[in-house]
This record gives C-alpha cells, structure tokens and sequence, in this order.
C-alpha cells in the first residue's frame, strides 16, 4: 500500500479493526466516574485516563489548561400555591440568577418550546413562564426570550414520555465559550430551574382548567475553572499543515453513557484505527476532547478555535462533531453539514446504504467553527419524526438525556458500529483522497434556493436580482473546477509516471481553492459574526436562510413606510454588498486557481 492505495482498500482495512469490547472497556470505565463536571476530580480522571490510552495506542497526547468560565449546582425549591398546594421536585438550570432567600412568586404561564413568536403570543410580565425542554431553541434561548419579555422566572419542563418523573440537567448561558468583556453582559439575569416530564404534564393540565399561582428559590455558584482537554495530532504525509478535526465533549452529565461516554470511547477506537496507517494519510487528524462544553457552553472547542486560529484557518479541512452516538432504539441518521460536504455525504450513502438526513449547522453542539468559516459535521442517529412527535416529545437524545438514567442499557452495540463505519469514511475520505471531496455547485444551488426564498417571504418588497446574478457567476466557476478536479484525478490514476509530482502539486493547489472557498462562503452565507467572534447559543436565526439577510427582510415586512423603513433599506443595501464581495472573493480565488492550473501545471479539459 501507499499514499495512492485505493481508498476503499484503506477504510475496509480501518473498520476491520474495529473492536466493539475496546470501546465498552472505554464506556465501562468512563460511566463509572459518572457525572464529570469542568474544574471537578472526576474531570481530571476522565482527562488523565482518555490522554493514557492515548499514548498506549502510540500518539503524542497532551492535556490543554486553561480556565473557564462555569457554574455549579447549587439548590432549587418549587412549590405551587394556587389553587392547590404541593411541592414539586426541581434541579437549578446552571448560570441561573439566584434569587432572595424569600424566593419569587408569581402567576405560572405556559409558553410551549419558549421560542420568540411562543412569547409574543402571551403576556408573561411578572409572571414565571413554563417552557419545554422540546430543544428549539435550546435552554439559553428560552431565557433570553423570557428576560426579555419580563418573565420573572423561567421553568424549563423535561422531554420524553409524558409519564417519566426524571430531571434533565443544563445550563441557560447565552454567551458561547469565556465571555468578553461585551458579552459579559449578556449573562442570565433570570432565575431558572427544571422539572421533570410528568409533572409539567401535570402543571399544564391545571393551566388549562384555571390560573395557577408558583413560588420558587435558586441559589447558584458561579465562579473561573481551570478546564482540562486531552488533545491528539496525528500529522498527515503529503499536506502536514491541513488536518481533519474530530471533536466531541468529555464534560458530562449525569451517568454519562450515551452523552457522550459512548462518543469519547468511539473518538479513541477511531484514534486506534487511525494511527496503525497514518503514514496513508495525506492530511492529518486532530482528536480534541472538549472540556467546558456543558455548563461553559462549549468553552473548550471555542479556547481552542481562539488559541489556534491561524492553524485552523489556514488548515482545518472540516470539524467532525461526535456527540450521543448509539441510542438505543434510534433509527435516522441525521447530518448537521455544511452544503459543500453534501456530495461527499451522498456517497458515503451509497456505499454503506445508510440514508443520511442533511441540516446546515446550527449553533449547537461544539460547533465554535461557524464563524470562522470551517465546513462542519455532525452525524448521529435519532428518532423519527413520528416517534418525537407522538410519543418522545421531543427527546431527539432520548429521554434518558442528561440525567441518571443515561446508563450502559441506553446503548446499541450494533448502532455504534454503524456510526464507526461513517465516521471512518468520512475521515479516510477527507485526509485520504488526492483532492478534498467537497464541491461547491451544491452550495451555489442551495444559496439561489435561499435567495428565492427571501424573495417570497418579502411579499414582492425586495428583489434579489444582483446576488442572482453573482451565485449564477460563482456555480459557472465552480463548475468549471468541478470539470478540472474530475480531470487531476483521472490524470492521477491513468497519467504518465514522469507527469505525477506536476498532478500532486495540481491538486494541492485545488485544496487551498477549496478552503478558501469554504472560509469566505460560510462566513458571509451562514454565520452572523465575524469570523474571529461566537454568536450566541443556539441562535435560531441561523435556520434561517442566509441569516443576516433574513433579519433585515424579516423586519422589512412588519414595517410599513416611516423612518424605520428607510433605516433597513440601507442596511439592506450594505448587507447584499457583503455578500456580493464575498462572491466575487470567492469568483476571483477560483478562476485565479483555474489559470493556474492551465498555464503552470498544464491541466485542461
Ligand atoms: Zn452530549
């Protein structure tokens, strides 16, 4: 075998090796420390044990320091005054204000999953608004929307069966990763606690008859951690600089198994694969094994995107997510991914005969990547959509998440080798392949879908034509590389042994092109900050097409005529030049490779 072995060759060889009784000696070992909470012993012994197997299966681990911002469990009392009264058990959502000793009281108002438009239909001022945990938006979202609308407090009403009496644990920071001195006041200035499924059911059930009068008390400790994150290289041999990053929480909590103990011990197998045939790889893998994600709310992949910036912008091929794989009774793969992975992700399909769902990414997750423009994927497998509708509420994580409840049982042995098999191609597929197999015709088509889109939810206000025009310019080029890469690569396997150094430097060249692409579309396309900047937890806007254009729009059409109107018409205006500036970067990076690749390395179709 060597650097051109056959790639499918390669990935047979790699999921052979897998060893189903190595990642349960890893689960086994990690659900036995149990809940690990950043700053915590059981922490530091997750992190020791993970860097150990590490060194044992021959890489070079090290454990990163560094504090974090973080909170701690305090207590939390619930009690229902009217029109009856009775206790209800309760766990303080992490970084929640605590409240007096005298606690609050006020009138309990139901705002379904507590997303924006939920809030706006109720009037909440001064009273203690109950929310489902239901996921969009997640936790943090739910009570910025709740300060926002003057709640007092907010409870957040479990997942899962109707009948399950569990608590699920999280947290409500809005800030992604340490704040800075801006974001710092956007920490939670609202007390809020969970409840378990069934009594919700039951307080919803009351609602729905007559007013129901609450009362409840938070005290939570918040202080700076120092975080602990085992991290792993292997450096690939013909692209050292360029590197797939294979990411997934160690932070955990309750008994941990399927989130994420069953992803950490499936992070090491893919580690012990791996480097048994690093000298195949192209590019390399980074393995980081974030710390901070679950209360800091994903401060451990955003320290690392801060402190090593420049080597993944200049490097990161794409951030693989590993985050719950394996629930037991899941059956639908689903895939956060960026467009341009789409056609990679499709054949990887094919071969397994395993149907991925695709999503653009959202900010969950570990996704600190969005901003700085680094194509993300996360794949696991969830439940149908009947089942969350019908019988789960929504538990997409089952209903075990986050709590005691997530034992070794909740696992599926057989399900986590399937998302091996994926996750070993989507790796070998990225560090292995002469040219990275993302394309970006797929994302030109998906931006013109959106851009049409926009177009409608304007009701005829405003017309798109220029960016039209640009996307209609970028999927020219784009098909042109398209035509090119399909000629390197034809060239590699059949081309004279004389011209092969002149089709590595070729392809190399498509690489960089490819990053670059991916660097200035996401971006501009799918991210509302800039690229060295977080936008907060969860934000639901980025479900929206093209974002920033969508708030600007959105605004447009609940705004007639007056001041305001010609407040966002300008805004408008600067935005779609934005975004034709970063097609036109995008249009000049390509053609620029393109002529290189004709004039200096001879490649012509
Ligand atoms: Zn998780």
């Amino acid at each position: 075998m060597s650097l051109n072995t056959n790639l499918k060759e390669l990935e047979s060889k790699i999921i052979d090796s897998f060893s189903i009784e190595e990642v349960y000696r890893h689960v086994e070992f990690l659900v036995e420390i149990g809940e690990r909470l950043t700053g915590s012993k059981e922490m530091e012994k997750a992190a020791k044990y993970i860097k150990g197997v590490l060194k044992a299966y021959g890489l070079e681990p090290r454990i990163d320091e560094f504090y974090v911002y973080t909170s701690f469990p305090g207590v939390s009392e619930f009690k229902i005054i009217q029109p009856e009264q009775f206790v209800v058990e309760s766990f303080p959502n992490l970084h929640s204000f605590s409240t007096t000793s005298e606690g609050i009281e006020g009138e309990l108002e139901y705002v379904g999953s507590g997303s924006e438009d939920e809030f706006k239909k109720k009037d909440v001022k001064g009273k203690i608004a109950l929310a489902e945990l239901s996921y969009s938006p997640p936790r943090p979202e739910k009570a910025k929307n709740a300060e926002k609308y003057g709640a007092k407090a907010l409870v957040i009403m479990n997942w899962g069966p109707s009948d399950k009496s569990i608590i699920g644990r999280g947290a409500i920071k809005w800030v992604w990763g340490n704040p800075t001195p801006e974001s710092w006041k956007l920490m939670p200035k609202i007390p809020s606690i969970n409840i378990s499924r069934a009594a919700g059911e039951r307080l919803k059930e009351m609602l729905s008859k007559k007013g129901v009068k609450a009362w409840l008390k938070v005290e939570n400790v918040k202080s700076w951690v120092k975080a602990k994150q085992p991290v792993a290289e292997i450096v690939g041999s013909n692209e050292p600089n360029m590197f797939v990053l294979v990411g997934g929480h160690l932070d955990a909590w309750g008994k941990t198994a399927t989130c994420n103990s069953s992803g950490n011990a499936l992070m090491l197998e893919l580690a012990r694969c791996f480097v048994k045939y690093k000298e195949f790889l192209r590019r390399g893998i980074v393995f980081a094994f974030w710390d901070g994600h679950e209360i800091a709310e994903a401060a451990g992949s955003t320290w690392y995107v801060d402190n090593f910036w420049e080597k993944l912008r200049k490097g990161c091929i794409a951030y693989l997510n590993i985050d719950s794989p394996g629930l037991k009774g899941a059956t639908r793969f689903i895939a956060y991914a960026s467009p341009e992975t789409w056609s990679f992700l499709k054949k990887i399909e094919e071969e397994t005969g395993i149907n991925i769902e695709k999503h653009i990414p959202i900010k969950t997750g570990d996704n600190s990547v969005l901003g700085i423009g680094i194509p993300y994927i996360s794949t696991y497998a969830t439940y149908t959509q009947e089942e969350l509708e019908k019988t789960l509420n929504h538990a997409s994580l089952g209903w075990w998440y986050h709590s005691d409840e997530d034992t070794l049982d909740k696992i599926d042995g057989e399900l986590l080798e399937e998302h091996f098999k994926i996750y070993v191609k989507y790796i070998a597929g990225l560090c292995c392949s002469l040219i990275i197999p993302f394309e970006f015709v797929t994302v030109a088509d998906y931006i013109t879908k959106e851009l049409e889109e926009l177009e409608k939810i304007s009701k005829g206000k405003v017309k798109l034509n220029t960016l039209f025009e640009k996307v209609k310019e970028f999927r020219d080029v784009a098909e042109e590389l398209n035509a090119l890469i399909a000629k390197i690569e034809e060239m590699h396997v059949n081309g004279k042994e004389e011209d092969k150094a002149r089709v590595e430097e070729a392809a190399k060249l498509v690489n960089k092109c490819i990053l670059k692409n991916s660097r200035i579309l996401t971006s501009a396309f799918r991210s509302t900050v800039d690229p060295y900047d977080q936008e907060p937890y969860g934000l639901s806007i980025l479900e929206k097409p093209i974002p920033r254009l969508y708030a600007i729009i959105k605004e447009m059409t609940e705004t007639s005529g007056g001041e305001r109107a010609r407040l966002l018409e300008t805004k408008l205006t600067r935005e779609k030049n934005r975004l034709v500036d970063a097609l036109n970067d995008a249009i000049d990076f390509t053609w620029l490779t393109i002529d290189n690749l004709r004039l200096k390395y001879d490649v012509n179709v």
